[in-house]
């Protein structure tokens, strides 16, 4: 159920609608739009009983959403979500695209240092590397852990790069929450619902990446999990699904893009790297990626690929990144976008 609040309403009015709502058990998710304000009920099995909701002051409309997803929805909020970084410029899902640049994992403090700075310089403005790494084999690199995360806020302070980073399970989620900007869940842990329901209890955006077979729906159910506990800086994740391609890693399925950008209010990114396991592959989709109107690019960088402790294969070098930001650049405003000014590096510091 949703209650549509009228243009004029006034917060009180707001505030005593969503303490009905909470009184009668159910919870009450505000969801201000550029018109009005929306409150999103959540928590009922069946039909709230809308007569008592119509009558407050300052309702509009109670309505009936009848997908399953509700706050991932664009009939609970029509204009699309910007999530906005304090104390910088960055964002993501507004007309500036959003760049997320660095290894698969962080190796140590001077191959992290000496990525971050190539990307700072090419105008990136995330920069992501793993500390805990969700390996398919038990014997291969899991990840430096805390000291990855410390390393990477050393970053942060350094060249004013948003870190974004995957929490592995409820006992990284912590130390993760601390440190980075960006909480990635990764695509095997896409329906870890309880992971998912503790980062909704966080006030960090999420970076949710899409399972290897989810479906749209799935994607968005799970981004529903992340909302329905009161975080709604969730930002979905395209990476390929599989399929019985065999000249790539996995599909990167950029259909998902204008199909979620229909339904969904929620930033939709496309993480060329995994999406095709093939560094020969990675600019040409990335390029394709804006095309589609993605809100911006995931990409693994790294500057001895051939050493790299995970995702060499994929990883692109610094002087192939600088050229996808070109590239980027160019295609950006046909579809209406941007690459953001490059950010400010302090050449002293350096
Ligand atoms: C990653 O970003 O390095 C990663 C492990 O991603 P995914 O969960 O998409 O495989
Ligand atoms: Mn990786």
């Amino acid at each position: 159920m949703l209650v549509v609040m009228k243009a004029q309403a006034t917060p009180e009015e707001i505030q005593a609608v969503c303490d009905h709502i909470e009184q009668l058990g159910f919870r009450a998710h505000p969801l201000p739009g550029a018109q009005r304000t929306a409150i999103g009920i959540t928590g009922n099995q069946g039909e709230v009983d809308r007569g008592n909701l119509e009558e407050l002051s300052g309702v509009a409309e109670v309505i009936r959403v009848s997908k399953a997803y509700k706050l991932a929805s664009r009939d609970v909020k029509e204009e699309d979500t910007i999530i906005r970084f304090a104390g910088t410029d960055a964002t993501i899902g507004g007309r500036d695209l959003a760049i997320v640049a660095g290894p698969c994992s962080i190796e140590s403090r001077d191959q992290a240092f000496a990525i971050a700075e190539q990307v700072a310089a090419s105008g990136a403005q995330f920069f992501r590397g793993g500390a805990y790494k969700p390996r398919s084999s038990p014997y291969a690199f899991q990840g430096l852990g805390l000291e990855a995360l410390r390393i990477m806020a050393e970053i942060r302070n350094r060249y004013g790069l948003r870190i974004v980073t995957e929490a592995l399970d409820n006992e990284s989620l912590e130390l993760v929450a601390e440190y980075a900007d960006v909480i990635q869940i990764g695509a095997r842990n896409m329906q870890n619902f309880s992971l998912l329901k503790r980062a909704g209890k966080l006030r960090k955006p999420v970076l949710l990446k899409r399972g290897l077979s989810a479906t749209l729906e799935e994607f968005l159910m799970s981004a529903e999990y992340v909302m329905s506990e009161g975080n709604y800086e969730v930002i979905l994740c395209e990476r390929g699904v599989r399929t019985f391609t065999d000249h790539a890693r996995n599909t990167l399925d950029l259909s998902i893009v204008p199909a979620i950008q229909r339904v969904s209010h929620l930033p939709i990114m496309v993480d060329p790297s995994h999406g095709t396991g093939r560094r020969d592959s990675v600019l040409p989709m990335a390029r394709a990626a804006v095309a589609t109107g993605a809100d911006g690019i995931l990409v693994e960088v790294h500057n001895q690929p051939d050493k790299a402790l995970s995702d060499g294969q994929q990883s692109i070098y610094p002087i192939q990144f600088a050229r996808m930001m070109d590239e980027i650049a160019q295609i950006a405003p046909i579809v209406s976008r941007q690459l953001p000014r490059g950010i400010h590096v302090d050449a002293a510091a350096v």
